[in-house]
């Protein structure tokens, strides 16, 4: 954060204030880490938080601390809107345009608070009082530690807020491997560190809480992958049919597509999945190098997100959106055959 930014921040914090801080739709590791911590670290400053994510968020996240105090907007509207409506700031995290939020967007849009926008993400859209946006960070998590470090508490972050921070950096950088992971992000792992977090036990919590059921579908995801070596591509794809004969759980499938990624050779990955009930095919995307899926998302499949790892989705079926991925690779043939 710059100075003007951090002289802005201190005026819109000063006093106690009732403040709500709102993640993104589907909730990562990043969005409920980033929400729970900074609702930790405002609270620890005399203000009134409330944390509100427009879905519920998967069960191998539901020990973060403080993630049992989020409210789900989609189960519990009425008070939400009333939080959304009464509040004097809303802060809202890890994600760049009110689309991100689903249900929640009218609420956001017709809301009268002062905005506080801390992401990552590229092209922030501008509705914040202050826009603390930074697309060379990792994660979001990282980004309050910087905001916290900017209003001159960083001595006081407990284990709780550390926990979260740790566990939004650790997802969002895919273990401290992505290219987004620099000496910086290392110096602030040391400090988290120093709070007496236990990271062998959240690296634990996240990786490997799978359920059996949840294994026996990454077999079938496994099973179904498709390579195009001549594109460096491959992809995966689960049906409607597959997810609900493995008991599909929210957040089941979620790392499937790096799979994909991990095979030699291939710099770009994606995983299609049938959402029957909504009518969609969920679509991830991921890549090494420059090969960017953020502009791939964009243009193909109504979503985005950042160079290397972007998510959308289709309207077409699932067999539909397949054929349409394979016959875009010889448009970005050039492109994904220049990776080193
Ligand atoms: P994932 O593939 O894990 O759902 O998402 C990867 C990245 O893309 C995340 O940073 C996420 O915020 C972003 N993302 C996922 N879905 C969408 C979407 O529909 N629209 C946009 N703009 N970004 C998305
Ligand atoms: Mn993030």
């Amino acid at each position: 954060m710059n100075e003007a930014q951090i002289v802005i921040a201190k005026k819109l914090l000063d006093g106690s204030k009732k403040i709500v801080i709102v993640g993104h739709k589907n909730p990562d590791g990043d969005a409920v880490g980033s929400t729970s911590a900074l609702s930790l670290f405002l609270k620890s400053q005399g203000h009134d938080t409330q944390v509100i994510v427009p879905n519920d968020f998967p069960d191998f996240l539901k020990w973060m601390p403080a993630s049992e105090d989020i409210l789900i907007y989609n189960q519990n509207k009425a008070q939400a809107d009333d939080l959304i409506n009464n509040a004097d700031i809303i802060c809202t995290l890890d994600f760049n345009s009110f689309t991100r939020v689903g249900d929640m967007q009218d609420a956001l849009t017709n809301a009268t608070a002062d905005y506080i926008m801390i992401d990552h993400h590229q092209s922030p859209d501008d509705y914040a009082v202050l826009t603390y946006s930074d697309t060379a960070m990792g994660s979001t998590c990282e980004m309050v530690f910087h905001f916290i470090e900017a209003m001159g508490e960083a001595e006081h972050i407990s284990e709780d807020i550390a926990t979260n921070i740790y566990t939004g950096i650790m997802t969002d950088t895919g273990s401290f491997r992505f290219a987004s992971t620099t000496a910086a992000t290392h110096n602030v792992i040391a400090h988290l560190k120093n709070t007496g977090i236990k990271h062998h036990l959240i690296h634990e919590h996240v990786y490997d809480s799978s359920s059996p059921e949840r294994l026996k579908l990454l077999g079938v995801a496994l099973n179904n992958m498709q390579i195009f070596p001549e594109y460096r591509t491959a992809f995966i794809s689960l049906s409607q049919k597959e997810l609900d004969e493995n008991k599909f759980q929210k957040g089941d499938t979620e790392g499937f597509v790096n799979y994909a990624l991990s095979v030699k050779g291939i710099i770009f990955a994606a995983i299609f999945i049938e959402d029957r009930k909504n009518n969609i095919v969920k679509i991830s995307l991921r890549s090494k190098g420059d090969f960017n899926v953020n502009l791939v998302s964009r243009e193909h499949f109504h979503g985005g997100g950042h160079n290397n790892a972007a998510g959308g989705k289709s309207d077409e079926s699932l067999a539909k959106t397949i054929s349409y991925f394979i016959s875009i690779l010889p448009h970005y043939k050039d492109q994904l055959l220049a990776h080193a």
